[in-house]
């Protein structure tokens, strides 16, 4: 793919995760393409271009989106529950997914967006009062280099950073974690089943996205929660479920969260219809089988798996509705306030939320 090298563009700048090759190239290390690319030609994203020899991230200082969102939105439920954060995106993507609900911000691959320092973008989540920000909407990674600075600013001002993220990763990018992360939930879809991916997202297989799992595990202190989308007719196979819940049980522990997410058509797909919510209840039950202690239905509001409930005495423990959080049934340090038995959950629980809603309304 090829565009208009703008190396006076301010928005643009250079990047750091590429490598210069023998015949002339340069490959981007930001994710597990790897893309190889020639002069005055842009990557598979659509967002990192080679000017002058030089690999350069087009993107950088320039948001598509900026929006106050709830953590539970992203999903995530065991990271500061209740916390507001500050959600950002650029444009481009390193999947082209068939059924992108983001697909206005994700498959664009033009320079666009409003200009924004980084400094500028904490600033703006200081004001609205948030307690994190969040690189979402589309994959984070591909914008690697301005995340790393936004995130920096943000902790340094005492905010947290979450990264909603396809996971298909490289250790370089991983590496680039350490100092600002926080969180992290990697989106599976259809459980990462080869057939399906291939298809749909346009990767030859979903290994690199175990293979950064494992990496993340063994070298940042990151929370991590997997999601994973379940599509009716293509993308629902049990099989690859609980090779999915197995790998989540063996490797990352028992105690990660593990959602599943209802499909609404969107996009390319639009001729299915919604996940039927009984199989979403079996893949609940797939990754309870496979020993996981928190998994969760995602999507659908009301439904009784978009709770947590304790291990230990099966009372609930945090009550949801949607996004919303009814009621807390743990102690200050997360706890079960009916058996005490301690969960992972990370707290603490958001001043973005009345102190009057803790240990209140369940029951
Ligand atoms: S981040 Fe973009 S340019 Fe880099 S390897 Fe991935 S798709 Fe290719």
């Amino acid at each position: 793919m090829s565009f208009r090298p703008r190396l006076a563009d301010p928005s643009g700048k250079a990047a750091e995760l590429y490598r210069e090759l023998p015949n002339g190239r340069v490959q981007c290390t930001a994710c597990a393409r790897r893309c190889q690319i020639g002069e005055g030609q842009v990557g598979f994203c659509g967002v990192r271009g080679v000017v002058g020899g030089r690999l350069y991230l087009l993107v950088y200082g320039r948001v598509m989106a900026g929006h106050i969102d709830p953590i539970e939105k992203k999903p995530v439920v065991h990271y500061r529950p209740g916390s507001k954060i500050f959600s950002i995106a650029t444009s481009g993507c390193s999947w082209a997914c068939s059924y992108c609900q983001n697909s206005d911000i994700s498959q664009l691959r033009k320079i666009e967006g409003i200009e924004a320092a980084p400094e500028e973008l904490v600033d703006d989540a200081l004001r609205y009062g948030c307690d994190g920000m969040a690189y979402t909407y589309n994959q984070p990674t591909i914008f690697m280099e301005y995340a790393r600075d936004v995130g920096r600013v943000a902790r340094s001002k005492g905010l947290f950073n979450i990264f909603v993220s396809n996971g298909y990763d490289t250790p370089e990018t991983v590496a680039m974690m350490d100092d600002f992360l926080d969180c992290v939930t990697v989106d599976f879809k259809g459980s990462g089943e080869t057939g399906f991916v291939r298809r749909y997202i346009s990767i030859p297989d979903a290994d690199p996205i175990f293979q950064s799992l494992l990496e993340i595990k063994r070298r940042a202190k990151v929370h991590i929660e997997i999601t994973d989308l379940v599509i009716p007719r293509v993308g629902e196979s049990l099989d690859a479920a609980e090779k999915l819940c197995r790998f989540v049980y063996d490797n990352l522990g028992p105690d990660t969260p593990v959602h599943f997410l209802r499909f609404h058509p969107d996009y390319k797909m639009m001729d299915l219809p919604w996940t039927p919510v009984e199989t979403l209840e079996r893949h609940v039950a797939i990754g309870r089988k496979a020993g996981l202690n928190y998994v969760y239905v995602g999507n659908v509001p009301g439904h009784p798996d978009e709770s947590t409930y304790c291990p230990g005495c099966k009372a609930i423990l945090v009550k949801r509705h949607g996004y919303e959080i009814l009621g807390y049934n743990l102690d200050g340090k997360s706890r079960c306030a009916s058996c005490g038995y301690q969960t992972p959950i990370v707290g603490p629980l958001s001043k973005s939320f009345a102190e009057d809603r803790f240990v209140s309304v369940i029951g």
